[in-house]
Order: C-alpha cells, then structure tokens, then sequence
C-alpha cells in the first residue's frame, strides 16, 4: 500500500507547506508527510519520531535480547514481569483480538513462528519433524497469559514466548500519531512498514488518500484500484507478497511458506489465499485484525467483519481469477 501520489501535491499554502520524513525501525522504514510551517525544525521533528520508534523497539522486539519483551520471554516460571504501559495495552489489545478470534490471534505464537524458521531466529525451512510441531503447540496459548493492571505486570506461566510482530508495526504508526499531536502537528499521513494513519488535511484541504493493491500477487493492475481517504483513521494490509519462503518438495512442486500462522493447525497460512485490507481508528487494532483475518480466510473472515462491523476488504484469486470481497463498513471509506 502507498499514499496515492496524486496526493503529493504542491498546492502549498503561504504558510504550511507538506513535507515527508523517513527512516527505519522494526526491520522496516517509515515515512511520514506533515504539513507544517514553512519554519518548522524537520530536524527536530524527525528525532522526536525515531525516539517514539525505537521506544517501540526497546519493548517489544524480539529480536533484541535486551528489549522488555525478551526480558519476559526469559524469566522464569511463576515469577510476575512488570512491564512498560505501552507493552502492556499492546499486549491487552492483542489478547482481547485473540479471544475475539478464539486464538485465530495468538500473541503467544512466538515458538511456532520460530519452528517454521521465521522469527528472530530466522532459517527458512519447515520443521523437521512432526513431533516437534506437536510439542510446541502445546507449550502455546493466550488463555495462560494472565495481567494485573494495577502493576502493569504479566505472568509468565513458564516457557511462554510473546510475539507482537502482528500488532507492534499498527501500534508504533499510532505512537508517532501521538507524538506529532502532542507537538502541535495539525495534518499528517503516518506510515511504518506499510501500516498508515492519516489525520488533518492536506495544504490544499483534501484529506489524505491512499491506494489499496488492485490484483493478489501480481503487479498487474488488472483489478480495479482502490482510493481510500484517511481521516482519523489508520489502515494495514496483509498478506505473503514479501514474507515467505519456497521449499521444493519430493515431487519437485515447490511448497509456500507463510510467515502467518494458523494456532490451531500449527501449519502456515497456505499462502496465494488473499490480501486483507483493515480500515480501523486506530492503526493497532488496523494491524492485528489484518493478521487474524488472514488466519480465519476469507469466509469466516467476513462472517466476523460482519458481524462486528469491521471495515475490512478481502483480495484472493477463485477457479474465475481474481476476487474481492469487501464489508459494509470497508465501503464506506471508499472515495467516490
Ligand atoms: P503481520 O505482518 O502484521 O501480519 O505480522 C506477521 C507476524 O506476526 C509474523 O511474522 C509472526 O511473527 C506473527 N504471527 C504469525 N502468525 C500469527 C498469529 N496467528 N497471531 C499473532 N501473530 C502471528
Ligand atoms: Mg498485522
């Protein structure tokens, strides 16, 4: 997903005018396109983001062995970890999407995700053997996951491995969303990794807009593109289009490998099944729907859309080619 470049425009006002910052955090880039006058310190501007980023970071990544979610995957059985607020409404929303989805989502996922060599421990190849697989979806799931609010803590039941990367990227998009409000930023279209929020409007008074991905996994334009405007309100797509790997198998047909994994089946997502677009308030809640829809597939996915009346667009190829399917919800944030 990327703004719409007819976005990009350069009907700068005498005083504002857009302009875009970026850098990288969680493996990926961000960008973000402000609207600020023409004095504004960028500067400034730019390690006030990287800082909320990196926050981000020192909390959740698993991939740093100091970060406070390693430093819980680490500790011992029974022992109660306090942890930043910002973990810890994460890891709330995270659970309460999971019993949304009755572990659909599981942000205890974490060994599996490793068992299929992807993860901080990343080598691509699908486990060797079928017990391993069994052993370590036993040792997975969300219901063990107990929090105190009070202190901010959670328990670690023995052996659990969290793992926010569904959510983390939808939730860093919001941090930088507070961060630019607190600082006075009126307009800005926000984006980590793909995971965008928009607020405010551009120096010639359009909201912002973004193009959503016409066909499944391919960059032919054959589907017709879709423009969404984001006004107060985030969206995030996934899908395998760049995380996944193919091993060839026995009878030299290749097998796709999905870095989103079904909890109850242990087994990846089986991969070209669709590119599911959530539009939600908040890009957190926009970044872990994403993840769990793709999990459920497209039926029981738009079951639940609609009954909880999410926004939410499926994308995937049938016997006919390619098909998209979109609730009510998602409609409405169409531009006409
Ligand atoms: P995303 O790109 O937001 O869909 O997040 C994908 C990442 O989330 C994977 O690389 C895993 O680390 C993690 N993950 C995979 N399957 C699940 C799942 N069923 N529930 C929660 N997190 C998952
Ligand atoms: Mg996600």
């Amino acid at each position: 997903m990327q703004p719409a470049t007819d976005g990009v425009a350069t009907h700068a006002l005498t005083t504002h005018a857009m302009a875009t910052i970026g850098g990288e955090t969680m493996g990926t880039t961000w960008s973000v396109k402000v609207v600020v006058s023409k004095h504004a310190d960028l500067h400034a501007l730019h390690a006030g983001i990287q800082g909320r980023l990196d926050q981000v970071v020192q909390q959740m990544s698993t991939w740093r062995s100091d970060s406070d979610i390693a430093r819980y995957n680490q500790s011992m059985a029974g022992s109660w970890i306090r942890i930043p607020a910002e973990f810890f409404s994460v890891l709330a929303c995270a659970l309460g999407i999971a019993a949304d989805t009755d572990g659909a989502f599981d942000p205890t996922i974490g060994p599996l995700v490793g068992l299929w060599g992807f993860g901080a421990d990343a080598r691509p190849q699908a486990p060797a053997d079928a017990v391993d697989l069994v052993d370590v979806q036993a040792g997975i799931g969300w219901r063990r996951i107990e929090l105190d609010s009070e202190s901010h803590s959670v328990r670690q039941p023995g052996g659990m491995h969290l793992d926010l990367s569904a959510i983390a990227k939808g939730f860093g998009v919001d941090h930088v969303v507070a961060y630019l409000r607190e600082s006075g930023i009126a307009s800005a279209l926000v984006e980590v990794g793909g995971e965008l929020y928009g607020y405010g409007h551009k120096p010639d008074g359009s909201a912002w807009r973004v193009l959503v991905e016409a066909a499944p996994d391919t960059d032919d334009a054959g589907g017709e593109p879709r423009v969404l405007v984001l006004d107060g309100n985030a969206v995030a797509t996934s899908g395998d289009r760049w995380h996944h790997y193919d091993v060839p198998g026995d009878d030299g047909n290749g097998r796709r490998y999905s870095h989103t994994i079904d909890p109850h089946s242990g087994q990846p997502v089986a991969c070209a099944l669709s590119t599911v677009t959530v539009v939600a308030s908040d890009a957190m809640h926009a970044d872990a729907w994403a993840t769990a829809l793709t999990v459920l597939g497209m039926d029981a996915g738009m079951q639940i859309a609609q009954r909880n009346g999410l926004a939410v667009r499926f994308l995937g190829i049938d016997a006919d080619g390619p098909c998209e399917r979109m609730s009510d919800a998602f409609r409405a944030h169409l531009h006409a």
